[in-house]
Order: structure tokens, then C-alpha cells, then sequence
């Protein structure tokens, strides 16, 4: 029997309401007990293990529900086994990965193929998101039944919009009977061709082209639309703007089954950081102003972003070192993501522990639809044992990810996840 005693830690579980201290006890691979009958079972069996958290915070294992794994494909950018010990390192013990892919997850087999890999890999819990259309081309639904029998647990052809309005209402119409949100990436892409940053004026002065803020905004309006005639599931991924936090929040107030995500870098960085002209400052969306920034913040604070997502989207060095307007789009985010959202969100007092969590745990769990995110009695024990204090300096160089395009390398943040338990197992632990 493998038991493990967390012993200490102020737990946080938001699906629990609960903060405070607390033991924990891991029996079979799941939470067996708390406080003193934990310890009475710990004590009645001398092969337990003991995690002494005294001066931790003690979570529900993280959840990041935006992940590019590339394989299959682009095993040159990161694969299956490398992207999930960066999920690791940044304390998630559960990623949802996206089907852009090479071919996209658009199959049965596709979707087993990562399944299968990912079991390989053994790190931590990886869902799958398979495409809403045939090969992520926006002209016929792929064959969602048979990707939900599969495994898959939201459909998404991100890395593009779903250009059609007349699809994209059928997917979310579809998906009702699977109870399956739809995930979109918000582009008009009429408006954004040759688009390489905000546009601002940073791109006025740098010359760039400019990525303007109405072309998500519109699509966002869109989709909200057709989420509010059908009924469906719509979940917005890396929102960027003020006007589509907007649209987000007055949807909500009308009933519309919509949820939202921002990531760390939309939280962090403004298109001033292209003055650089680093790629790794290049990504879709881009970076907007910091009327934007603060939009977003004001999402996360009154509820209306639901989950922080990395949208870690890896790409190998030689990608990224070519000029700016050929440089891919995108950075990874795996192993910054906690040390962000403490230092850039909670630190300066905008949101508080419990509702950060919140947005790493149990909202995508349900947005996803799995049993995860929670340190309820009888749950699986996927934990996240995170040292709050713990200062550190993002070394890109030495990440598990496979890339290293992240424009926070050098940067001292605080917060980190110091021991993850995945099903029982102990995955992860800083030195
Ligand atoms: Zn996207
Ligand atoms: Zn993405």
C-alpha cells in the first residue's frame, strides 16, 4: 500500500471553499483522509511517506487547459514526453493539448496516438482537444462523435479561427450532445494579413505591421452570437483586448454559456517589449497596450476570465532567430506560468490565492468536463505542494521544455511549485 502523508500546508482548495492548515493523506492514488484521521491511518501503517509543507500552500494539482505539445510532426519544437516535464516543472500535473498539429488531431487514431504517448511519456494527465473541422480546414466538421468516444474533451482548430459562421454554429450546436465546449480562437483574419504586432502606436514608430484589436474583438462578438442562438458551449482562449473582456462580461450577465482565458503574457508584457524586436515577444494574439493589459486584469479580478492558460506554443531556436516578420508566432509558458501569475497578479494584490487557483484547478476542470482539480475526499491525488516565497530566476537555457522561446528569460520571479504528485506518485520535486 502507498500511502503519503502532507503534513502542515495551508491547503487551498477552491472547489472546497477551503483555506487552512491542514494534513492530507494519499492512500491508493487518491485523498483518503484530512487532520487527525489522516494521521490515525498514517500511524496504523509504518510504509507511509511523509511531505513536511510547513510554510507551503498545498493545491489542487494545476490545470492548464492551452497547451501545444507538437508531436505529432514538429518533434523538432517539443514532443509529448519534454512538454509534459515542463507541465511538470510549473507544478501542472494536467495539461489539455491542442490538435494543431502535423497531422492535426482530427481522427480516432489521432486522438489515441497522444493518449498513447502520453502514457509512455508517464508524466503527468494529458487531454486530448481534437479539431472542430476536417484537418483544421474549416470546411466540413470532423467527425466529433467518434473523437468524443475517443477521448477527446473539447473541439478547437486554434492556431486558426473558425472562419465560417455557418460551421462554427454547427460545431456548437453539435457539441450540445456531448455537453463539449467549443474552444475559439478569436481572429478575423481579413484584418490581420501581414500583422506582425499590436496594432499601435509602437508599430507605427517601429514600422511594423499592425494585428488591430477589432479583429478580435469582432470574432468574439461572433461567436458569442452564435453561442447565444445554439445554446452551446463556447469557451474563449487567449483573450487579449479590453473589448473582448467586455463582450465576455456582458455576455455572462445575459446567460450565455461563454467562459474565458487569458495568459501570463497578456497579464505581463505590452507591445512596448517589440522595441526589442526579440522574437520572442512575437506572438498571436500579440502583446497589446496597457489599457488592454488592464482589461484583462479587471477580467480576472471581477470573474469574467475564468482560467489562466500558457498557450505554450513551442518553436525550435532556428525558427525563432530569423527576422521578426518571419518568426513564428508564439512562446512557451509551462514553467513561468505560477511564477507570473504570484508575481504579477497576486503579489501586487490583485487577486488573492484562492481565486488564482481557482483559475489554475477547477475552472478548466469543468470547462473540460474531467474529474480533476479538487483535494476532495475519494479524488485522484494530483497535487501541487507550491513554496509562495521561493525566489527564482527563469534560466531559458535550462527549461524542460524542448524550446526555449520565452521572453522572461533573466527574469527573477517568485513562487514555484517545489513538489507534484500526480495519482499518488510523487513526479516532480525541486532539489
Ligand atoms: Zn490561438
Ligand atoms: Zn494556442
Amino acid at each position: 500500500m502507498n500511502k503519503i502523508l502532507i503534513r502542515g500546508g495551508r491547503v487551498i482548495d477552491p472547489s472546497q471553499k477551503m483555506d487552512r492548515v491542514a494534513g492530507i493523506l494519499i492512500e491508493d492514488g487518491k485523498i483518503a483522509a484530512y487532520d487527525a484521521s489522516a494521521d490515525a491511518s498514517a500511524a496504523a501503517d509504518g510504509d507511509v511517506t511523509v511531505i513536511d509543507a510547513t510554510g507551503k500552500i498545498v493545491s489542487p494539482g494545476l490545470i492548464d487547459m492551452h497547451v501545444h505539445l507538437r508531436e505529432p510532426g514538429r518533434e523538432e519544437d517539443e514532443t509529448i514526453k519534454t512538454g509534459t516535464a515542463a507541465a511538470l516543472a510549473g507544478g501542472f500535473t494536467s495539461i489539455a493539448c491542442v490538435p494543431n498539429t502535423e497531422p492535426p488531431i482530427d481522427t480516432q487514431g489521432g486522438v489515441e496516438f497522444v493518449r498513447g504517448q502520453a502514457a509512455r511519456a508517464d508524466n503527468c494527465n494529458v487531454f486530448v482537444i481534437a479539431c472542430v473541422s476536417h484537418n483544421r480546414e474549416g470546411k466540413e466538421l470532423a467527425e466529433m462523435g467518434q473523437l468524443v468516444e475517443a477521448g477527446a474533451v473539447a473541439f478547437s482548430d486554434d492556431g486558426s479561427p473558425v472562419t465560417s459562421p455557418e460551421l462554427m454554429r454547427r460545431a456548437l450546436e453539435y457539441c450540445l450532445m456531448f455537453d463539449k465546449a467549443v474552444l475559439s480562437h478569436a481572429e478575423i483574419v481579413e484584418l490581420t494579413q501581414q500583422g506582425v504586432m499590436h496594432d499601435g502606436l509602437t508599430a507605427l514608430i517601429l514600422g511594423l505591421g499592425g494585428i488591430p484589436p477589432a479583429a478580435e474583438d469582432v470574432m468574439t462578438t461572433r461567436d458569442i452570437a452564435l453561442a447565444e442562438a445554439t445554446g452551446g458551449r463556447l469557451h474563449m482562449m487567449h483573450v487579449s483586448t479590453g473589448g473582448s473582456v467586455d463582450a465576455v462580461r456582458r455576455a455572462k450577465q445575459r446567460g450565455v454559456r461563454v467562459t474565458a482565458e487569458v495568459t501570463p503574457h497578456h497579464f505581463t508584457l505590452t507591445d512596448e517589449s517589440l522595441r526589442s524586436f526579440d522574437s520572442n515577444f512575437k506572438m498571436n494574439p500579440p502583446l497589446r497596450g496597457q489599457g488592454h493589459v488592464t482589461g484583462c486584469i479587471d477580467g480576472l479580478i471581477d470573474g469574467t476570465i475564468d482560467v489562466i492558460a500558457s498557450d505554450h506554443a513551442p518553436h525550435a531556436k532556428e525558427k525563432k532567430m530569423q527576422e521578426l516578420d518571419r518568426a513564428p508566432f508564439g512562446i512557451i509558458g509551462l514553467e513561468t506560468s505560477l511564477g507570473l501569475v504570484v508575481s504579477q497578479l497576486i503579489l501586487p494584490g490583485h487577486l488573492d490565492w484562492m481565486t488564482a487557483l481557482e483559475k489554475m484547478t477547477i475552472n478548466p476542470a469543468r470547462i473540460l468536463g474531467i474529474d480533476k482539480g479538487t483535494l476532495a475526499v475519494g479524488a485522484d491525488a494530483d497535487v501541487t505542494i507550491i513554496d509562495p516565497q521561493a525566489r527564482w530566476k527563469v534560466d531559458a537555457a535550462h527549461l524542460h521544455s524542448r524550446s526555449s522561446n520565452t521572453p522572461f528569460d533573466g527574469w527573477e520571479l517568485q513562487g514555484r511549485a517545489e513538489t507534484v504528485i500526480v495519482g499518488g506518485r510523487v513526479k516532480y520535486r525541486v532539489e
